[in-house]
């Protein structure tokens, strides 16, 4: 049973001190209440209060972890209904449906994708994690669901109406923490006891939202903590409906029978693929811990993956690099050299152009806090007294003695006092504004 602000005040210390960021012990025991802050942030909860704490200090979607190893997916742990009022935690693993009516040879490349699809995107690899495993009985899909463990280490969903089959199938995959799919109001008593015997997570599924969170109420009087929700949402418009209601109960109402993270299956709602990746987006964008698909196309997935990843990054941290020199097309002491800033986009714009050039450079990445060009110089970072520094300490003057550098055609008006800072032999050349034009900058430049 969630505590209210009140009930928490009375267990905090009541000094008012301010470390945990807020200005009164009341203030921090509502944004607690609320599920919008983290009981670790104040230092003076005793151990007799964290215990009476843990529920009301638990996020209002709970955390859910699947699968083990490299592709283990975590999802849940969610505490604000939008990206901008905080962040949101945990991206959601995109997966695909594996059946034992399909071929061989299509199950076969299935596992060999979800083994192999990945994608570099801004630094991050992004790749589909997930494979739901469905069959028509337990030994079939322990099998199968074994064959899809080994083939790919993906994080298993496995699909059957029937706790024994599931039993047999999670059994097999000790310490694989697989997802049993799904406990629904004829069945939860045993596929709930499946679950606390092989200690694995397991999906609630449900013709309401009602008989969901009724079902969400018996998880929790179990004391059932990963648990997964699936409203079996069958159009657009009740994927839309529902996700948002759950969200909704779980943050604002801190509802917590169904303050779990939720399961999608767009792959069952259409035949048409392109629609498919319509209501996977949907998904994706609303709320869904896992989404589960029909192919792991990647004219599909490449575009939900990186989907996910913007509305996942933390929009107060810009993502960046990290400071440092970095080779491009195999650079030797003559090739020159570019300085420009770690915001990550900068980065990959600059680093792919020049490697379109095919003219080797050492581009020298310069910390500013993942600040583009102009914003880092608006904001005194990328100025010549602070690059002079850096460009002295990348240790790029054992590498490429020639001290020419080139700075982006943005800041071309800190060119001389640059030039001053890093001292007699150095030049600072002005390079262009945009990126695309980079390949014929460079090829002048080593030209000349
Ligand atoms: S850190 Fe703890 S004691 Fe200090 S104001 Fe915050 S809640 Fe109160």
């Amino acid at each position: 049973m969630a505590l209210s602000g009140l009930q928490i005040f009375k267990l905090l210390a009541k000094t008012n001190c301010k470390e945990c960021g807020f200005p009164t012990c009341m203030a921090f025991a509502m944004q607690l209440a609320a599920g919008k802050a983290e009981l670790d942030k104040c230092p003076y909860v005793s151990d007799e209060a964290k215990a009476a704490l843990g529920e009301a200090s638990a996020p209002p979607v709970r955390k859910v972890t699947i699968g083990a190893g490299d592709l283990a997916v975590t999802v849940g742990e969610e505490t604000v209904m939008y990206r901008h009022e905080k962040r949101f935690e945990n991206m959601p693993g995109i997966g695909v449906l594996i059946t034992d009516e399909m071929e061989e040879a299509a199950v076969a490349s299935l596992i060999g994708q979800l083994k192999e699809q990945q994608f570099n995107y801004v630094g991050r690899t992004l790749r589909p994690r997930v494979a739901a495993v469905k069959a028509s009985d337990g030994a079939t899909l322990a099998a199968l669901a074994a064959k899809v463990d080994t083939g790919s280490g993906a994080a298993l969903v496995l699909m059957h109406e029937d706790a024994g089959a599931l039993k047999t199938a999670a059994g097999a995959l000790k310490g694989k923490k697989p997802l049993l799919y799904a406990a629904s109001e004829e069945n939860f008593d045993a596929v709930a006891a499946v679950a606390r015997e092989l200690d694995v997570p397991f999906a609630i599924k449900a013709s309401s939202l009602d008989k969901l969170a009724e079902l969400g109420q018996k998880a929790l009087d179990g004391d059932f903590k990963e648990v997964v929700l699936d409203p079996a949402s069958s159009s657009l418009g009740d994927v839309l409906l529902d996700q948002t209601i759950i969200r909704r109960a779980a943050i604002k109402k801190t509802f917590r029978a169904l303050g779990f993270p939720t399961i999608g299956f767009p792959c069952q709602m259409t035949d048409d693929r392109m629609l498919e990746a319509v209501y996977a987006a949907v998904f994706v964008a609303k709320y869904a811990g896992i989404v589960i698909l029909s192919d792991l196309e990647p004219a599909r997935t490449l575009p939900l993956l990186y989907l996910g990843q913007n509305i996942y990054t933390d929009p107060q941290k810009p993502m960046q690099m990290e400071e440092g020199v970095y080779p491009v097309n195999e650079p030797g002491p003559e090739a020159p050299i570019l300085v420009t800033t770690n915001f990550s986009l900068t980065y990959f714009t600059v680093s792919s152009e020049v490697e379109a050039s095919k003219v080797p450079a050492w581009l020298c990445i310069m910390d500013v806090e993942g600040q583009s060009v102009l914003t880092a110089w608006a904001a005194g970072k990328f100025v010549a007294d602070a690059i002079a520094p850096f460009l002295k300490k990348s240790g790029i003057e054992e590498k490429a003695p020639h001290k020419k550098v080139v700075i982006p055609g943005y800041v071309a008006q800190i060119s001389g006092e640059l030039e001053e800072e890093l001292g007699e032999g150095w030049q600072v050349q002005v390079g262009v504004r945009e990126a695309a034009d980079i390949p014929k900058f460079l090829r002048q430049w080593t030209a000349a």
